[in-house]
């Protein structure tokens, strides 16, 4: 489990509870006042004081009618009993209640008060107008009222909008929480593979490498582990190269100075030899002589180029006109190789490395050399520079027969060697030469179908110039 992804998600919930929390309590207590100051309970007491006040007048009415009905110049509409027959509904069902007398609303929407009264005649009726209020209507409507009073509180509004507010809420920070766990598992994810690399890296896993293809901070951050790894795997080679270079160039320095001991004598004693001999023997002795002379003096030239191996050139870092060296070069070794074609392609900028001119122009001698001997009086050699982003390149590119499996194996590694031409050290020299520099030389894509060999320098101003590995 990520606990980076983890924080990530508990920083969220942590952060939103709080504003989540006062956001239901704000609203929920509006929803209360919203809901104090709501219609139900309005109309609630309204039509409570409304049917107080119409009862209190309906009483009034009443006792004012039958203080009325006590007055005998009222006149009261008779119905007598033996016209019971003809008596309308209200009057006869008053008659079979047995009661004494009775109040009814009666005419339109219930406008008048009837007084029904008991007599030994039969019922009188007594009428008062109410003055156009429909007392009937008005306690229907008393009642609708009361029924949507009654039926707005068993709903329970209030229960009702808080859980739908709780949902609302609950549901908009769910919705919110996933994609930040998508989120967070995105950025978790590529902080982990970056953290295992560089545990990968530290513990020794010089070729691990993270997958590209961001394009955020976390995806620079993967760029520069990769751009990192790939520094520090140069820079180790590098390192290990010249100190593989230290203890071969001791060995070198240790046998060019055994041989050479042991050369003089042989060479003296061998003329000695010679001078001795009778005269009879002396043309067999001369040819032998001649050929072991030979063979010493190339042996001295071995020892020479060993010591030359073995030596510490001084490194004088200057500003170095790269397309400059490449003309003078040229035109030094161009007159030993004749039938040889030398064609340039150079930088228009005039590209500026900072190296030490003498190791640049031996490095430069010895590719245009190998490069000769390789493309022959009939080939054709290229010599590119180019200002790049990591320094100044240097490319010699020949139409020889490429590299032999062979040489590619141990190329840059000082050998013994003891053809006729070449000592076998000179491409070591020339890396070391490079390295001494702060650059480098790798073989590269041959442009012309032979071998290609690329030295890379710093360039004057660009970061890392002037600081020899
Ligand atoms: P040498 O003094 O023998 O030339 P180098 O170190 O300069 O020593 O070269 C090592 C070997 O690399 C050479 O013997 C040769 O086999 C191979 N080599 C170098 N440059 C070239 C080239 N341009 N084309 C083909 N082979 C090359």
């Amino acid at each position: 489990m990520s606990r980076l992804r983890n924080r990530l998600i508990v920083a969220f919930v942590a952060s939103t509870m709080l504003p989540v929390a006062a956001a239901g309590w704000v609203a929920s207590s509006l929803l209360d006042r919203s809901l104090g100051y709501g219609a139900t309970d309005e109309l609630d007491r309204l039509s409570h004081t409304l049917e107080s006040t119409a009862r209190q007048f309906y009483q009034l009415e009443r006792e004012t009618l039958r203080r009325d009905s006590s007055n005998p110049a009222q006149l009261a509409t008779r119905f007598p009993s033996a016209e019971s027959a003809a008596w309308p509904d209200p009057v006869r069902g008053f008659w079979d209640s047995g009661e004494l007398e009775q109040f009814v609303l009666s005419g339109t929407g219930g406008d008048h008060l009837d007084l029904m009264r008991r007599t030994t005649a039969g019922v009188d009726l007594y009428r008062r107008d109410l003055g156009g209020i429909r007392m009937a209507a008005l306690s229907s409507e008393f009642r609708e009222a009361r029924e949507l009073v009654g039926a707005t509180r068993a709903r329970d509004l209030r229960r009702g909008l808080t859980l739908t507010l709780v949902l609302l809420i609950a549901g908009v920070w769910v919705v919110s929480l996933v994609p930040l766990i998508f989120i967070a598992h995105r950025i978790s994810r590529p902080i982990q593979q970056l953290t295992a690399g560089l545990a990968g890296f530290a513990a020794g896993d010089w070729d691990r490498r993270l997958k590209p293809g961001r394009n955020d901070e976390v995806g620079r951050a993967i760029d520069a582990f990769n751009r990192m790894a790939d520094q520090l795997r140069r820079n180790r080679d590098r390192l290990v190269y010249l100190t593989q270079m230290t203890s071969w160039q001791l060995l070198a320095r240790k046998t060019a100075h055994e041989l050479k001991n042991s050369l003089t004598p042989i060479r003296l004693t061998v003329e000695e030899m010679l001078a001795r001999q009778p005269a009879a023997d002396r043309a067999f002795m001369a040819q032998a002589a001649q050929i072991v002379v030979s063979e010493v003096e190339t042996l001295e030239r071995r020892v020479r180029a060993f010591s030359e191996f073995a030596s510490e050139p001084p490194v004088q870092i200057e500003r170095l006109d790269i397309n400059a060296v490449v003309a003078d070069r040229v035109s030094l070794l161009r007159p030993a190789h004749a039938g040889t074609s030398y064609s340039c392609r150079l930088d228009e900028r005039q590209p500026t490395a900072l190296a030490a001119a003498d190791l640049v122009k031996g490095i430069l001698t010895n590719l245009l050399e190998n490069a000769a001997d390789a493309a022959g009086p009939a080939g054709s050699i290229l010599i590119v520079t180019r200002l790049e982003a990591d320094g100044v390149a240097l490319e010699v590119h020949d139409s020889g027969p490429g590299l032999s499996p062979d040489a590619a194996d141990t190329l840059f590694e000082p050998t013994i060697t003891f053809k006729k031409h070449g000592m076998g050290l000179g491409l070591s020299i020339a890396r070391k030469n490079a390295l001494l520099c702060g650059g480098d030389i790798t073989v590269t894509t041959a442009a012309l179908g032979g071998a290609a060999f690329r030295v890379m320098l710093p360039a004057a101003g660009s970061a890392d110039a002037g600081t020899p590995a």
